[in-house]
């Protein structure tokens, strides 16, 4: 059975587009492969970061995973620092990579950018931590959203110059982008993605109903009053059309037919509407799950993901010349 690796970072709530570029997949594929879904608590670290806050968060995120469809008994949910094998691979890979390599990521670029020097080098080093996350279980396949393409590819990089210097034993894993909604865009600036880390353009999926409705009605919109589906020369409302399209299984077609004549405020509303019917259900299971449940359900998935990293760090460590 193939065997899927992927990650978020608990350094925010889950926004809308988290739930579109990849968690929807991983509800898809848990029925069909072997998920393991990783809540990257040692990647929020990379910027400056409150202990406390790290801690609820990643609580929250686990909850909300679970309460979107996240099913435990078939998806390994669990910490990415309860797995100490990452950290071990991580310093076997960094050791090979090429530190240009990493001087080149986007992300690194714009983060470094944002924080100047209250970052450390674990934003240069990260990625190389991304790619002992996915190694260390041997992944076949990585869904993620468009912004992480570049990391992925690092990760292929790494995993073929292992098995390169030394012996083969990595696969390669696949990258697993979804067509559409492989990044969907700010609210407040269509030439942005939407990010957790920035809440003003984002949809959180599990904020106050009124707060999500303000976002829908004030985000930015193009020029003209047509709802039409053009995405170089209107990009916002394009963006919010995806957004409804994937909320409703509507075509965009449909959606033009449904709002012609009428202009942006009517969207938004029946968009604010889709929005709240789609998650009513995952928002009423959220409450229901308490810190005491999801902690037993991180342990479990710990013990999990334990047991196959260790096996796959035993024969790493042989590989290297540590055992
Ligand atoms: P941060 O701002 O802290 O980086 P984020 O919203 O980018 O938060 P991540 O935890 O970095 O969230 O990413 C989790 C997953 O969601 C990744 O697979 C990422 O590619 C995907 N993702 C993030 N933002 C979007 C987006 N706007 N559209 C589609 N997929 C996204
Ligand atoms: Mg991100």
């Amino acid at each position: 059975m193939k065997r899927i690796l992927t990650g978020i970072k608990p350094s925010g709530t889950i926004q809308l587009g988290n739930y579109l570029g990849m968690i929807k997949e991983v509800i898809e594929m848990q029925n069909k492969y072997e998920v393991l879904l990783m809540i990257a608590d040692l990647h929020a670290q990379t910027v400056p970061y409150s202990p406390k806050e790290l801690k609820e968060i990643t609580l929250d995120i686990a909850k909300s995973l679970v309460a979107l469809g996240v099913n435990p008994n078939k998806t390994i949910l669990f910490k990415q620092s309860d797995v100490p094998a990452h950290l071990y691979l991580y310093w076997i890979l960094g050791c090979l990579v090429n530190e240009g390599d990493l001087r080149r990521m986007h992300e690194y670029k714009e983060q470094k950018e944002k924080y100047k020097d209250e970052v450390g080098t674990g934003i240069l080093m990260y990625p190389v931590l991304m790619a002992a996350d996915i190694l260390i279980y041997n992944a076949d396949l990585v869904p993620v959203g468009k912004d992480q393409e570049q990391h992925l590819e690092l990760t292929r990089e790494l995993a073929r110059k292992f098995n390169k210097t030394f012996k083969k034993f990595f696969k390669i894993p696949e990258i697993y982008i979804p067509q559409e909604t492989a990044k969907i865009m700010s609210l407040t600036n269509p030439y942005k993605k939407m990010s957790k880390s920035e809440p003003e353009g984002c949809l959180e999926i599990f904020e106050k109903e009124q707060i999500i409705k303000e976002k829908i009605m004030k985000a930015v919109t193009d020029s003209e009053k047509e709802v039409k589906y053009d995405p170089l020369k209107k990009p916002a409302i394009s963006n919010l059309m995806t957004i409804y399209k994937h909320l409703t299984k509507k075509s965009y077609k449909e959606i033009e037919d449904e709002f012609k004549g009428k202009g942006y405020y009517e969207f938004k509303l029946t968009l604010y509407e889709a929005f709240i019917n789609f998650f009513k259900e995952a928002r009423r299971l959220k409450n229901k799950i308490s810190n005491k449940q999801i902690e037993r359900i991180l342990n479990k998935g710990a013990i999990k993901a334990n047991k196959i990293a260790n096996e796959n760090l035993k024969k790493i460590l042989k590989i290297v010349g540590l055992r």
